[in-house]
């Protein structure tokens, strides 16, 4: 029996969420079946359903940051057990033989494959449907153990935010003692990028459109230093001081600037997805052989190892809890850079079906 759940969704390039009632398939031998408690709101759910990235299909139900507590499990689950803690982050399924998957890089699925948690379609063609609800069905391979000793609420963006950031932190070699790491925009992904670079013994600077955001920067999430990127004095006083950036405006701007802070044979790694092309000179570029690099979210691999550091350093994300029925107006203050850091849902404010609206059910 398919399983009747309910959740908010965007019904077109408008964004406005609105009550909504659906199905999940019923749980297979491979399934895990989780009751949704917490779902950060990711600015990938905002650019999703305003259809800015121009490939979104409605309705939409988004949240990729989604943790709960497993109800059902299939036959052949090991991973978790009825009663757990678990997460979903970003992905519900890919081919799994490929080199990447076999790698668990199955964001980089070869095939093209990697299913998106919400905005896609299941190998089966049926829709996805995200975390903005009370249930979740998904393929064991991609559930998570989440660290018993965090709050489950507080977590929930390490899912995406966490792993978006710590997955090219990793690989482009940020995590070594001393190394000057730059991070544009202290939003969510910006803000783990800080406490990961804090936890790496790097030597932190903020980049920030938001000359506010300093004091807490500085005194609460530990960064060395910081630079507000309005103010150019300041930016020409920093050129040629950090060995990275990791970028994750979620806008188009002039990057010249950013480039002009790395050093010689620095790299900027962008993860902020905005959705008009960036513009690099080649000067940007040649004259100090500077390199600009890529990163899609990290594999499931890696995103146990991120949730287990964590845990073990006690490293949460720093958020501010909403009712699902708040959802439109945290929107409009993430489209202001008005949060510190992540919004995230308490899904235990959602209806469940049998209490929602008619018009709920209207696909
Ligand atoms: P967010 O919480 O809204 O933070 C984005 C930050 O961008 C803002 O807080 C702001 O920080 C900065 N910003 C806004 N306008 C700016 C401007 N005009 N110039 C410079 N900086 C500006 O968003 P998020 O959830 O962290 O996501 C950030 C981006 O990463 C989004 O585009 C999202 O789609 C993308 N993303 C990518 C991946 C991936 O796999 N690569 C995964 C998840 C998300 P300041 O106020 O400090 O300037
Ligand atoms: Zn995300
Ligand atoms: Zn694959």
């Amino acid at each position: 029996m398919p399983i009747l759940t309910s959740g908010y969704a965007a019904r077109d390039e408008s964004g406005h969420m609105s009550p909504f009632v659906f199905e999940h398939r019923d749980v297979g031998p491979h399934d895990v079946h989780i009751k949704v408690t917490y779902c950060g709101m990711c600015h990938s759910d905002l650019h999703q359903i305003k259809n800015e990235w121009h490939n979104s299909s409605y309705p939409m139900v988004p949240g990729h940051e989604v943790v709960g507590i497993v109800s059902a499990v299939g036959s052949e689950v090991t991973k978790v057990k009825v009663g757990d803690s678990a997460g979903v982050g970003c992905m519900v399924d890919s081919c799994l033989k490929c080199d990447r998957c076999l790698e668990s890089e199955e964001q980089y699925c070869i095939p093209g494959m990697m299913i998106g948690t919400y905005n896609a379609k299941n190998f089966d063609g049926t829709p996805t449907y995200g975390g903005y609800s009370l249930d979740i069905v998904v393929k064991d391979h991609f559930v998570l153990r989440m660290p018993s000793n965090l709050p489950l609420d507080a977590a929930a963006p390490l899912l995406c935010a966490g792993i978006t950031t710590w997955s090219p932190m990793r690989f482009y070699g940020m995590d070594k003692p001393g190394t000057k790491v730059g991070v544009v925009g202290l939003g969510g992904l910006g803000h783990m990028a800080v406490k990961f670079g804090v936890a790496f013994g790097c030597e932190v600077t903020v980049i920030s459109s938001s000359a506010s955001k300093e004091k807490e920067a500085i005194e609460v999430l530990g960064a060395h230093k910081f630079l507000c990127s309005k103010d150019p004095e300041a930016m020409k006083a920093a050129s040629e001081s950090l060995d990275f950036i990791v970028d994750t405006a979620s806008v188009k701007k002039d990057m010249a600037p950013y480039f002009g802070l790395l050093k010689i044979d620095g790299t900027l790694v962008v993860v902020g997805i905005a959705p008009e092309p960036l513009e690099i000179h080649a000067f940007s570029l040649i004259p100090r052989r500077k390199k600009i690099a890529g990163s899609l979210i990290g594999g499931i691999k890696e995103t146990q190892e991120m949730l287990d550091f964590c845990g073990d350093k006690n490293i949460a994300c720093t958020i501010e809890k909403i009712p699902m029925d708040y959802v439109n107006t945290a929107f409009e203050r993430m489209t202001k850079s008005d949060v510190k850091y992540r919004f995230v849902i308490d899904c235990v404010t959602i209806p469940t079906a049998d209490k929602m609206p008619e018009d709920a059910r209207k696909h």
